[in-house]
Formats: structure tokens, C-alpha cells, sequence
């Protein structure tokens, strides 16, 4: 088989224009950027019926290699569109960072791809460059703020707005800046973070339309002033310039996948510190041009499908007709306690061993989430005959749907039972839930959280972190949802309690507002806001001709 970049360069791309014409989205509304990339004008369709069936890709807790929810999301779209169906994808735009480092693209993989891969990898219509731009406004503002006789009383030490950059750059985590001559600004400890970590990128993800776009971007918390009040974009008035940068960044990007099927590739934060799905705005317009959309939330059905849920759904008033769980044979073998080194040998016994884990997840999205599931098996080409059959038995035996797919090898028509399959669910009725109430108090929230859809015993909360949370209240953002960072390895916070924990408490270590995208985190551990780069980046094999030709990349 080709390598992914290989099978990219080889598609016979359509026009972005023929793309479009397939959702019955007009030329006028289309910005073109080249022949196979526009952004659609939010103006002309904003006031459109969202008629769309909404179908969300999650998965069972992952192995480091990740389980394929792109790929499958992808794949399921041009499967949709192999019976028949008008379908589109709404995912994700890659950051340089993972592209650069170790994980690589971010484009689907094999026949279940978005081109073209080499533009959405890498520069893609400027989106990451606009946020870190507005980002950097902000720190640019607060930072002259202070410079200029700090009005507004602001504590150096307690700047909570960083700088950003779209790359893995260690260098810059942690640094003093403001040094030198007086006029060189004040000095103080300042870090910078990755564009997708930014709270800029959340909030562009969560915003129905431009307006409310601004009015998020004003509630954002920079900084605090000596007495701890907490300072907002709106108060240093950056909001109108920041919001000015940002109003291209926001229309979302339509693509396609490797048959022609419509992708809206659009925002793409962080999914510890921010709720990691795609942005509102493609996935409304998806869903009021395509019969099915087909959207993914990072990490596992824990811990981004619970962000779905609870941020995502409830912002943008979303109930997905069906949810996808995407379960590899691998994965299920690493829960039954098989070391890495090992996941490629047949071993049946160890993948029912798996089972708890892929158990509870299915669990969370039919009864705690009530929404409609399909279990996808995600065919590797180093699974075995048996442990498939194994594992459709194992899923059959629950009395839930299972389907295997192979769309990474076979394309469309690889998902093509697939997707019968959630165009059949997908007219189900659900029992759609929130986990917990706005009005609940943090303490509740957290402990439905662990309790439900973890399955741990409770939450416990330092004091730091309650005395945050009492301030929090205080400072009215008492209602807000909570963004749980946590592993995404385990159900615990401890990644190596593979399979499905029980008995375990949550430790919430620390809490941030972030009172512009709308969520207050949680930190379970330490979480890498500016990652660094491994000894080989994958940057040293990435090469460009004479032509312009892009080698290396995945
Ligand atoms: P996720 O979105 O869950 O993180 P991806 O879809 O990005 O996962 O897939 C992770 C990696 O695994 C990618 O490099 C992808 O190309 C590869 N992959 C996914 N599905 C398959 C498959 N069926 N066979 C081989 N490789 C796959
Ligand atoms: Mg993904």
C-alpha cells in the first residue's frame, strides 16, 4: 500500500466549487482560496434550517497510536456517499506542532482522507496564523497596559494571558521578557503556548455567529489585579481589534475527501484544557446542507465525548442522531493487558479480556449520554480473522450493533455497511442527557462526572483548587460547564489502570477559567500547553522539489 501522502498526491481532485454545488452551496457564498480550498461566507447561510442528521465519532480508550476516529470519520462520510447518501464531514484543522513532532498529519489516513493533505497540514487558509495573531494582540495590549501606568492594577505576577505560536517549541514555555532598559516594558515570568492550547481557539470554536464571537472574546480572563479581581479582554479594549482578525478565521473551510465527499475542516483546540471538536459554526453549516455530518471529538468517549455533550451540544443546541464507537482489535488487546511490544500477535483471549473497557464506553454513550450506538471496528491490516470475529461476537452478544469497516484500505466502499448501519440508527429516537446541571454546584458536577461516566468512587479537591472554585462563584462563573483535563488513557487519572477501573478517586489538582470560551478546567495532573519536539521530529523527513512537491509527510 502507498503511504498516505502518496495516496493523496495521486487523487484526481474536483473543483471547490463542484464540491460545494453538491450541498447546494452557491458560488457566491464560496471564498476561494486556490482551486480546491474556500471558506463559505457565514452571511449568506446563517439564517438556514440545520435539517442534517448529526452522527459523532468517538472511541474506546485509545493506545498511544491512536484508534482511527479521523480515519473512520472520513471514511464513513464517503461510505454515506457510496449508498447514496448527501453527506459531509465537519473535523478538525491540523497545528504545525503535531505535524512537525511526532504524530504527524491530521488528515484521516490510507483510502480515508481530506485533500488536499498537503495544505490542511500545513498552512491550510491562514486560520492558526489570524488566532495566534489575535492572541498575540491581546498579550501585546495588557502587557503596554501595565507599561503605560497600569490603570487598571494589574499584578504582574498574576498575568494570565500567554503568547502563542503554532509550533512545538519547548524553548519558549517558560521565559522573562520585558528586560532591558526601562522603556523595554516591565519585566516579569511569561510563557508561551501553543495556538490551538489558546483560549482564542476554544472560543472561536464555540461561537454560534461573529457577534457572539466578540462577546466571548470580551469576557476573556487576562489577568488579575492585586485585590484578585479578575481583568477581561473588554477591559484592556481589545475586543473590536482582536474580533477584526478573527472574522475570516471564523467562516469555515470546505474541502474534500479523497471521493469527493464535502469536508468542513474548521478550528481544531486543544481537547484537555479546551473541549476538542471542531468548530460550531462548520457543523451547523454542514447540517444545513448534508442529509448526514459526520464530526468527531478528540481523545475517548469519556473524556471528548463527554465534552461534546456537555460544552459542545449545549452551546450550539446539538442532539446527535447517532454515535459511532470506533474499537480496534489492538486496543482491546492493550485493556486485556498485552504489552506494546506485543500488540501485533494474534491473541483472542487477551482481546476479551479488552472487552470492560469498550463495555463501559458503550455503556456512557447509550445510558448516561442516551444517544443511539454503533460500534465500528476499525480493521488493521495486522488484525487476524479470529480476533474480528471475536470481538464482533463480543459486541453482538450485548445486543448492540457492531460493524467492521475497512475504509482505511478499501475507501468508501469499505464503510459502505457502516454506514447503513448509522443511517438506520441515526432514525432512532434517543433519550439525549446532559451529565449535570449548570446550577449544580462544581463539587456536584465533577462528582457526576467521575461517577457516571468515569465509573470512579468521587472527586476529591485541593484546597487550592476549592479555594479557586469558591472564588470562581464569587466572581459569577459559578455556572459554567467544567472542561475536564485528564489522561486520556485510563477511565482514572492513573494511565496505566488500563481496562475499566473502579474504586478510584479523582484528584482535581488545579482550576482555570476560561470565561470567554465558557468552561471551567480542570486539571487532574500536569498538562503540556507548549509541547517540544521528540529527538527525531518528524520535520527531518518532510522535503519539497523544485516543482513545490511535498515528500515526507505522513
Ligand atoms: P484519531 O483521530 O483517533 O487520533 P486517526 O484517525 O488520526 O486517529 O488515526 C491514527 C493513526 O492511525 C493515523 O496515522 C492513521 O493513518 C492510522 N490508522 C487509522 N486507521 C487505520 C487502519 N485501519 N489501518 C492502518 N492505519 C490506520
Ligand atoms: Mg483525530
Amino acid at each position: 500500500m502507498m503511504s498516505d501522502i502518496e495516496i493523496a498526491q495521486n487523487a484526481t481532485m474536483q473543483p471547490i466549487e463542484e464540491i460545494a454545488a453538491k450541498l447546494g452551496i452557491e458560488e457566491d457564498a464560496l471564498e476561494h482560496y486556490g482551486k480546491y480550498k474556500a471558506k463559505i461566507d457565514y452571511n449568506k447561510i446563517d439564517q438556514l434550517e440545520q435539517n442534517g442528521k448529526l452522527i459523532l465519532v468517538s472511541a474506546m480508550t485509545p493506545t498511544p497510536a491512536g484508534e482511527g476516529k479521523t480515519t473512520t470519520s472520513v471514511g464513513l462520510g464517503d461510505g454515506l456517499t457510496h449508498i447514496g447518501k448527501k453527506a459531509a464531514v465537519a473535523l478538525r484543522e491540523p497545528s504545525l506542532g503535531p505535524v512537525f513532532g511526532i504524530k504527524g498529519g491530521a488528515a484521516g489516513g490510507g483510502y480515508a482522507q481530506v485533500v488536499p493533505m498537503e495544505d490542511i497540514n500545513l498552512h491550510f487558509t491562514g486560520d492558526l496564523h489570524a488566532i495566534g495573531a489575535a492572541n498575540n494582540l491581546v498579550a501585546a495590549m495588557l502587557d503596554n497596559h501595565i507599561y503605560q501606568g497600569n490603570e487598571l492594577n494589574i499584578d504582574p505576577r498574576r498575568v494570565a494571558w500567554k503568547r502563542a505560536v503554532d509550533m512545538n517549541d519547548r524553548q519558549l514555555r517558560q521565559i522573562v521578557d520585558g528586560i532591558g532598559k526601562r522603556t523595554n516594558g516591565v519585566p516579569r515570568e511569561d510563557g508561551f503556548e501553543i495556538t490551538v492550547a489558546s483560549e482564542i481557539m476554544a472560543v472561536l470554536c464555540l461561537s454560534n455567529t461573529l457577534t457572539e464571537l466578540k462577546e466571548k472574546v470580551k469576557k476573556c480572563v487576562v489577568a488579575y489585579t492585586y485585590d484578585y479581581e479578575p481583568v477581561t479582554i473588554g477591559d484592556i479594549k481589545a475586543q473590536g481589534a482582536v474580533t477584526a482578525l478573527l472574522k475570516d478565521a471564523l467562516k469555515p473551510n470546505l474541502v474534500q475527501t479523497l471521493e469527493g465527499t464535502p469536508a468542513f475542516i474548521h478550528g481544531g483546540p486543544f481537547a484537555n484544557i479546551a473541549h476538542g471538536c471542531s468548530s460550531i459554526m462548520a457543523t451547523k453549516m454542514a447540517l444545513a446542507h448534508a442529509d448526514y455530518v459526520i464530526t468527531e471529538a478528540g481523545f475517548g468517549a469519556d473524556l471528548g465525548g463527554e465534552k461534546f455533550v456537555n460544552i459542545k451540544s449545549r452551546y450550539a443546541n446539538l442532539n446527535p442522531d447517532a454515535t459511532v464507537i470506533v474499537a480496534t482489535v489492538r486496543a482491546l488487546k492493550m485493556h486485556g493487558g498485552v504489552a506494546k511490544a506485543d500488540l501485533e500477535k494474534e491473541n483472542v483471549e487477551a482481546l476479551r479480556e479488552g472487552m470492560p473497557n469498550l463495555i463501559k464506553h458503550i455503556e456512557n454513550i447509550q445510558d448516561v449520554f442516551g444517544m443511539n450506538a454503533v460500534v465500528a471496528i476499525n480493521a488493521f491490516p495486522t488484525d487476524t480473522e479470529a480476533e474480528m470475529q471475536a470481538l464482533k461476537e463480543e459486541v453482538e452478544k450485548l445486543g448492540v450493533d457492531v460493524v467492521r469497516s475497512t475504509h482505511f484500505a478499501d475507501g468508501g466502499e469499505g464503510a459502505a455497511e457502516l454506514a447503513k448501519k448509522v443511517a438506520e440508527i441515526a432514525e432512532k429516537p434517543n433519550n439525549f442527557q446532559f451529565t449535570y446541571d449548570l446550577e449544580d454546584s462544581a463539587e456536584e458536577k465533577l462528582n457526576k462526572i467521575v461517577q457516571r461516566v468515569y465509573g470512579g468512587a468521587n472527586v476529591e479537591i485541593t484546597r487550592k483548587a476549592a479555594r479557586k472554585l469558591q472564588r470562581f462563584e464569587e466572581q459569577g462563573y459559578g455556572n459554567l460547564p467544567i472542561c475536564m483535563a485528564k489522561t486520556q488513557y485510563s477511565f482514572s487519572e492513573d494511565k496505566k489502570r488500563i481496562g475499566r477501573p473502579e474504586g478510584f478517586t479523582i484528584t482535581v489538582r488545579d482550576v482555570s477559567v476560561s470565561a470567554g470560551a465558557g468552561f471551567i478546567v480542570v486539571l487532574t495532573g500536569d498538562v503540556m500547553r507548549m509541547p517540544g519536539l521528540p529527538s527525531t521530529p518528524s520535520a527531518e523527513k518532510i522535503d519539497v522539489d523544485e516543482n513545490g512537491n511535498i515528500t515526507g509527510l505522513f
